[in-house]
């Protein structure tokens, strides 16, 4: 009766994209252990290195001891427990926003969002490079989606002249770190074009959140001051990454919250984030205030590898931040290419269709605080040696 899973299960082994889950035997960072070695890590998010952070742990534990492990119901109902009020309130006190209201993935924050600013009547214009829970939510809003090519402002400005005029409402979605490429979308082109066609900015913070800006408070640090914090451009932020802990956030105006309250209904209809999760991600904003060290290592670090990787003649796209991407292309050859470097030591795992386009499969390295100059001079000798041992063109970089 299920011999279609079978079918498809065969096809995606002989595609290169069969996928299983990696099981630690050891928590996150830099260092894990994976099948009873220790391997260097560079396939997590945990750019700051806060995962594994005591000062989160004892927050949990303290906010575990005294509220209890669940939420046990929606936010609406009896959910919003203390330690998710002060991390909504925190939350906001970094952004410079009026509000923040916390979601328990960031997945959810972005299907919530788009789901409920647009709809049926409405247009969406969507990055192509744009992260899933985008996508999802594009769906899940059964707006008209207007696909623009990655980055391109003027393929944008052109779909916007001749799309959507009939619609209610016009939303331009992005990510504004891409998460497979570590590039950075052009936040202030974007703005500029959804003051001058009058739509909304929904902008994904997820992989720039804690890394990129002085505050670390994202791409948005980076626009002309004025441009943010505004009602037309509504962003999106993660727990989950350099947070150290898990959940998505939105930040703006209280009226923007008070409607999603009332209207988004991944929100209204999912128990809230557990509040010895909360506490730790409280505790981590502070860290990320506190401690921006954290961040420039990290820059600087994947700086390093983005040479190394260059010098071997590797394409690591436009990367400029601490995800770094070695494009390979064909599934096959970064799955054995993976492998091999885990054979030597290394946790870099191959990105396949559907995460990234077919044909572009790559190697994924997220470089984090806690890595040190050695571990990332150590990809590039490993590479140099695999590359160089394996028969000609078998790991074409
Ligand atoms: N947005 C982007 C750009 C992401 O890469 C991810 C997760 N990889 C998410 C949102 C979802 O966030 P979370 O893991 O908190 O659900």
């Amino acid at each position: 009766m299920s011999a279609w899973m079978d079918n498809d299960l065969k096809e995606y082994r002989r595609r290169g994209w069969y996928r299983v889950r990696r099981r630690l035997q050891s928590g996150q960072g830099a260092r894990v252990r994976l099948g009873g070695r220790e391997l260097i890590n560079f396939s997590s998010n945990d750019y700051l290195a806060l995962a594994g952070d005591a000062r989160l742990a004892r927050a949990a534990a303290a906010a575990a001891r005294r509220y209890g492990c669940g939420a046990a119901a929606s936010p609406l109902v009896s959910g919003y427990s203390p330690p998710l009020r002060s991390l909504e309130r925190a939350l906001a006190d970094w952004e410079g926003t009026e509000a923040a209201l916390v979601f328990s993935s960031g997945y959810t924050a972005n299907l919530a969002l788009v789901s409920s600013l647009a709809g049926p009547e409405d247009a969406v214009f969507s990055d192509a490079l744009n992260h899933a829970s985008l996508i999802d939510g594009c769906r899940l809003a059964r707006a008209a989606v207007h696909v623009y090519r990655h980055k391109d402002v003027d393929h944008l400005a052109d779909l916007l002249r001749k799309e959507g005029h009939g619609a209610r409402r016009r939303l331009i979605v992005s990510d504004t770190v891409f998460s497979m490429d570590g590039d950075v979308a052009p936040l202030a082109e974007l703005v500029e074009l959804a003051e001058r066609f009058d739509c909304f900015l929904l902008i994904d913070e997820a992989h720039a959140t804690g890394v990129l800006g002085e505050q670390g408070r994202g791409v948005t640090e980076l626009l002309a001051s004025g441009a943010w914090p505004s009602e037309r451009v509504v962003k999106v932020g993660t727990l989950s990454k350099a947070l150290g802990a898990q959940g998505g956030f939105v930040c703006g105006s209280r009226r923007l919250l008070a409607w999603l309250v009332n209207r988004a209904r991944p929100y209204i209809f999912s128990t809230a984030l557990a509040p010895p999760i909360a506490a730790a991600a409280w505790r981590g904003v502070a860290v990320v205030r506190q401690e921006p060290e954290r961040r420039r290592r990290v820059l600087a670090l994947a700086e390093r590898l983005r040479r190394q990787l260059r010098e071997l003649g590797g394409n690591v796209g436009d990367s400029c931040c601490q995800i770094v991407p070695l494009i390979v292309g064909e599934a096959r050859q970064a799955v054995m290419l993976s492998r091999r470097l885990q054979e030597h030591g290394l946790l870099i795992p191959a990105i396949r269709p559907p995460s990234v386009p077919d044909g572009s499969t790559r190697l994924r390295l997220s470089v984090t605080a806690a890595h040190t100059e050695a571990a990332v001079l150590q990809v590039g000798e490993v590479l140099r040696s695999v590359v160089k041992d394996s028969p000609r063109n078998m790991f074409p970089i």
